[in-house]
């Protein structure tokens, strides 16, 4: 490359730069954003979300709903664990006996509280369809729902139950207004919140860019891994659906995030979870 073509690339990198702060710096119009405990998840044996490492130990995972208050409307990121395991004090035992999940405090109650009722919300958009994570879709029907094209084949197909969906959770938005995304979306067109496509934990999993005005940018991680000690090490879970394709994600996603300053939030690791404030309480 010859000199004089360098200084040109210099000079268009430092004013792609420019640009890109002056749009983040006028125009992020989210708000706040609440931070709803969704349910309590412990296992016997963490070695099935890290195989052949700490068999047989067990784990305590959070489990977070994401409310964020935009200026164009409100959004949920994620349904947490099902309302109805709320009447179960000591929850409900799955994964042969090896993950017990819980809902101490209902999603419904938590909104009330801020002030928001479910018909309110104009966005919904879940990283994946497991059970805790969509747990309680059903009520967010008035909703336009952002899902990847091919998470929602699995999901609505002919056989949700192969990719460990089970439809009773969110049945319901069969008839809510959809957008089926391949890739990528720009949720309020300011860039200020991004759906990104992360495949691999499910066929069409992904995760959340939210621009905040005070905390910055975080990426809400889904399940696109659990646990801190999983990301330093990029281990995949033994139930993830691709195991190279949640691999390819990571990388991905490690070098987005390095590459704009973006902090990352691990939905499962009650470690990280636990610093954060809690609904009613926001982060801004
Ligand atoms: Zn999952």
């Amino acid at each position: 490359m010859s000199t004089r073509s360098s200084i040109f690339t210099a000079a268009a990198a430092a004013l792609a730069i420019l640009a890109g702060c002056a749009t983040t710096g006028t125009q992020n119009t989210v708000q706040r954003m609440y931070v709803i405990p969704c349910g309590e998840n412990r296992t016997t044996d963490v070695s099935l979300w890290s195989p052949g490492v700490n068999v047989g130990k067990p784990m305590e995972f959070s489990n977070n709903c994401y409310l964020i208050r935009h200026a164009q409307g409100w959004m949920l990121w994620d349904t947490g664990n099902s309302d109805a395991l709320a009447a179960r004090p000591d929850g409900l035992t799955v994964l042969g006996g090896r993950l017990n999940i819980r809902m101490p405090k209902t999603l419904a109650s938590q909104l009330k509280e801020i002030g928001v009722e479910p018909a309110d919300i104009k966005v919904l958009a879940m990283s994946h369809m497991h059970a805790d994570h969509c747990g309680n879709a059903n009520y967010f029907t008035a909703a336009t729902l952002y899902i990847q094209e091919v998470e929602y084949n699995a999901a609505f197909g002919p056989e949700p139950q192969k990719f460990g969906f089970v439809p009773a959770n969110y049945e319901k938005l069969r008839s809510s207004n959809v957008v089926k995304l391949n890739g990528d979306h720009d949720v309020f067109g300011d860039g200020s919140v991004v759906i990104k496509s992360a495949p691999g934990h499910t066929p069409g999993h992904q995760v959340l860019v939210v621009r905040l005005p005070k905390t910055g940018a975080v990426l809400l991680s889904g399940d696109m891994v659990h646990f801190q000690e999983n990301w330093a090490n990029r281990r995949v879970p033994g139930m993830n659906f691709n195991r190279d394709q949640s691999t390819v994600t990571m990388e991905t996603m490690a070098a987005f995030m390095t590459a704009n300053k973006v902090e990352l939030w691990i939905n499962h690791d009650k470690a990280q979870g636990d610093r954060l404030p809690k609904a009613p309480k926001y982060v801004e």
